[in-house]
């Protein structure tokens, strides 16, 4: 590319940076919204499983307190039974009718008995005559003896039998008082606590999820299913998720299982005012699960969509970047003489216009070389079409190889004629330039042993401050001065005398 043409103005890569950043911000829009939805969905399943396991406790709840009312009224049956002091005088038959008259109702019910205050059993639910035996040392009756006002109270687990397969069993009792409040004795109702495993086995929680009973204590009642054998009767308030239960007794977290460390959510609630605590401990992973599968779908289908966005700006910058290349090329065609690469008679006008504006403008001189080559007619005779062409593209060669500056500009004007553009350069600059444009053509090597050296003929003609010159007379008067180089002699320079 000739030095001349590379002055040419580059075009703007701007549209390539507005689409890179229009389809930058719009990846990051979708994904900004994806995830905004993503985040709400997952807000929404943890929601509604909150909600799920909600209405789970309430059920057991209100089932638990139903039945331990039916108990409480077996008990308060029972203790009003023995105070009244003309069943001395009935039939043992009578008697044991009148004692355990409410307790026929409660399911998973085991015996119900009274004890007198030394723990002895006088009276047994399913025995005419009471089998013997002692329970003094049952926690039930030694709160009984030692806490005139400890209501009904439940008993920790214990077991029936060691060998039977529904073995636990926990106790409601209630104390049996004198009018004067002295201890006579206790009302005690065992319930097999299979009864939680029937209640909770009936709600469907899903796998890895747990319905748990404890009492105040943190001791656990029932668990379904079991995480770990033998787990009934354990003290579990030193686990860190139990002890959060006891301690906020109603409510929802996420939680860490100590157990198998699996993430749960454990909602719980008290169960009425009695000291028992349902809770519900849903597997986090299946309450996600469709979350996350409904995420995978989407972030993949977003995934896919943003690529496919970000390869189609890609090859949309490719595209412009193809065509910015052709039509800098198409340009620079348009801007180039074919035969010289040299600037062509377009590109020459527009500058010299631009260059003479700006003269006009910061009143710096602007300089005007008109160079022809001498008897070029009778060269081409000699040498034929092909030599001629060959010697313009040599002249062309020096004439831009003697202008530096990146305002200067040589073109060809048209035939075997060009023209040098010099902005800022006064007319003794010019002068020094046109005559080594001369003499290096004078001496460029000569074509098949020809007697007579190429040279040129040279006008110049310069404008500065002090001149009144249009820019058409500007150019009348570089080719008045090559006129005057001619009739001259030839191969010399003539400066205008119209200049200022
Ligand atoms: P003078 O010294 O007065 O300028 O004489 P001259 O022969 O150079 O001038 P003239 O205008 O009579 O002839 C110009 C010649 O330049 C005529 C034409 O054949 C030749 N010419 C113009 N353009 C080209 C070109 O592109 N290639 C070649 N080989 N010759 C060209
Ligand atoms: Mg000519
Ligand atoms: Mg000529």
């Amino acid at each position: 590319m000739s030095p001349s043409i590379a002055r040419l103005p580059r075009p703007s890569r701007r549209p390539e940076f507005l689409l890179i950043l229009g389809s930058g911000l719009t990846v990051l829009l979708i994904v900004a919204i994806v995830t905004i939805l993503l985040i709400r969905e997952h807000a929404n399943a943890l929601q509604a499983a909150k909600r799920t396991a909600s209405n789970i406790t309430q059920l057991i709840d209100a089932d638990v307190l139903r039945n331990v009312e039916l108990y409480d009224m077996s008990l308060k049956g029972l203790i009003a039974a023995t105070e009244r002091s003309d069943l001395q005088d009935v039939s043992a038959n009578i008697r044991h009718l009148v004692l355990f008259d409410r307790s026929a109702a409660a399911p998973y019910k085991g015996d119900i008995l009274l004890l007198d205050k030394a723990g002895e059993v006088i009276a047994d639910s399913s025995l005419l005559a009471p089998m013997p035996g002692n329970f003094a040392d049952r926690d039930y009756f030694q709160t009984h003896q030692q806490n005139p006002d400890s209501g009904l109270f439940i008993s920790r687990p214990f077991m029936a039998c060691s060998v039977c397969e529904d073995k636990w069993r926990i106790a409601f009792s209630r104390r049996v008082s004198a009018s004067d409040g002295r201890f006579l004795g206790v009302a005690v109702a065992s319930m097999r606590l299979s009864y939680f495993a029937q209640l909770f086995n009936s709600l469907n929680i899903g796998s890895n999820s747990t319905i748990n009973l404890i009492n105040h204590q943190g001791i656990l009642l029932a668990q379904q299913p079991l995480l770990e054998q033998d787990m009934i009767d354990k003290d579990l308030s030193a686990r860190p998720n139990v002890a959060r239960i006891l301690r906020e007794r109603n409510g929802s977290f996420t939680g860490i299982s100590s157990v198998d460390r699996h993430p749960r959510l454990y909602t719980f609630s008290n169960v009425g005012t009695l000291p028992l605590i349902v809770a519900v401990a849903l597997s986090s992973d299946e309450i996600f699960a469709p979350w996350k599968r409904a995420a995978l779908l989407i972030s993949s289908a977003t995934g896919v969509l943003c690529l496919g966005l970000l390869w189609l700006t890609w090859m949309l910058c490719m595209e412009l970047r193809r065509r910015y290349r052709a039509e800098g090329v198409l340009s620079e065609l348009a801007a180039t003489d074919a035969l010289t690469g040299l600037a062509n008679r377009r590109t020459l006008d527009q500058r010299l216009r631009l260059e003479w504006e700006r003269a006009q403008r910061s009143n710096e001189p602007l300089a005007l070389l008109m160079i022809d080559v001498d008897h070029f007619k009778a060269f081409n005779d000699r040498h034929g079409h092909q030599g001629g062409d060959e010697a313009l593209r040599a002249v062309a060669q020096v004439i831009d190889s003697n202008i530096r500056r990146p305002a200067d500009l040589a073109a060809r004007y048209g035939g075997e004629e060009f023209a040098v553009i010099l902005p800022h350069t006064d007319s003794s600059g010019a002068g020094v330039i046109a005559e080594h444009i001369r003499s290096s053509i004078e001496y460029l090597p000569r074509l098949a042993a020809d007697t007579q050296p190429i040279t040129v003929s040279i006008g110049l003609s310069t404008w500065n401050k002090r001149s009144a010159a249009s820019l058409e007379e500007l150019l009348l008067s570089a080719d008045r001065a090559l006129y005057e180089a001619k009739h001259g002699g030839r191969n010399r320079i003539v400066e205008a005398d119209s200049q200022a």
